[in-house]
């Protein structure tokens, strides 16, 4: 793949998100807004998802209400932002478990769907353990990973044992083991023109997860949210800024508020952004007035 198209698209908002959730030891700090996203990749005759959000008709949406979740709008109106539909979409890479990354699976009969193996047996595992480890559980909808049995059956998952290199050509997974979860993945996506993308899923929430909010003294502070390690979520953010040569803008986290003030962007009718991260050449902007 060398001329794709990134957009990221946001799909919800938690208004008033608790600042500890982001980063972590931020004790007392308050709420935050914060963007629920995927991204959207387009490239010749592929047309990925990274990540899928929910369904706000099922578990999933209980969850959302809970946390305070709005805003929810499904994929077939945020999609068509770009002028796609959820039945053209080819492949999707869930970078984990959690019911905003993955509970909108439903949505696409034709995808296939990639995840770390580590991941659906560390949800297993979680499930098998019972009420006393449901710490642990919070984020998940049960019923995704029986979900994930069904595509199994359908014949369209990959279970991705480590690093993948050239899912789709172009597009790189790897393992983000013992972070935010057990077993996360991110995704690189290489280009001509654009360089190397790192989509982060939730081991980076926002770019101050990569510098502390001190650019001239930087420290990398993890999420608060990690079922696994703390240390692993840093060494896990260093690897990435090694795929990026340091140039944190070549990071696209899914949940960073910033990123329509850094990249193109526009807000839709129904108050929600769509950013464009990297434009093809055969492709038509999707943020500009005139399209
Ligand atoms: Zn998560």
């Amino acid at each position: 793949m060398s001329d794709p198209s990134i957009w990221v698209l946001e799909y919800a908002r938690s208004p008033a998100h608790p600042v500890s959730a982001v980063f972590y030891g931020a004790h007392n700090q308050g709420t935050m807004n914060l963007p629920f996203s995927y991204v959207l990749i387009k490239s010749g005759d592929v047309v990925a998802l990274v990540d899928v959000g929910y369904d706000e008709s099922d578990f999933g949406g209980t969850i959302a209400e809970s946390i305070g979740v709005t805003h929810y709008t499904p994929p077939q109106q945020v999609l068509g932002e770009c002028g796609v539909s959820p039945d053209q979409i080819t492949h999707i890479f869930v970078t984990h478990g959690h019911f905003d990354h993955i509970g909108g699976l439903r949505f696409f009969k034709n995808a296939k769907v990639f995840i770390q193996k580590k991941e659906l047996e560390s949800w297993m595992w979680i499930l098998a353990k019972g009420r006393r480890y449901r710490t642990l559980a919070a984020g998940l909808n049960p019923a995704d990973v029986l979900h994930l049995a069904e595509i199994n059956l359908e014949g369209r998952l990959t279970l991705v044992d480590g690093v993948l290199e050239n899912a789709v050509p172009g597009i790189d997974l790897y393992p983000a083991f013992n972070t935010h979860t057990a077993g996360c993945q991110y995704v690189v996506v290489r280009s001509d023109k654009g360089g190397k993308l790192v989509l982060s899923g939730d081991v980076i929430y926002t770019y101050k997860n990569l510098d502390g909010g001190d650019p001239s003294d930087p420290s990398l502070v993890p999420p608060g949210l990690a079922n696994g390690s703390q240390t692993a979520l840093i060494e896990c953010a260093d690897e990435m800024l090694e795929h990026v040569d340091g140039n944190h803008r070549q990071i696209i986290p899914m949940h960073e508020e910033r990123l329509g003030e850094l990249f193109p962007s526009r807000t839709t009718s129904y108050g929600l952004k769509v950013v464009e991260v990297l434009l093809s050449a055969n492709e038509q902007s999707r943020v500009e007035f005139w399209y």
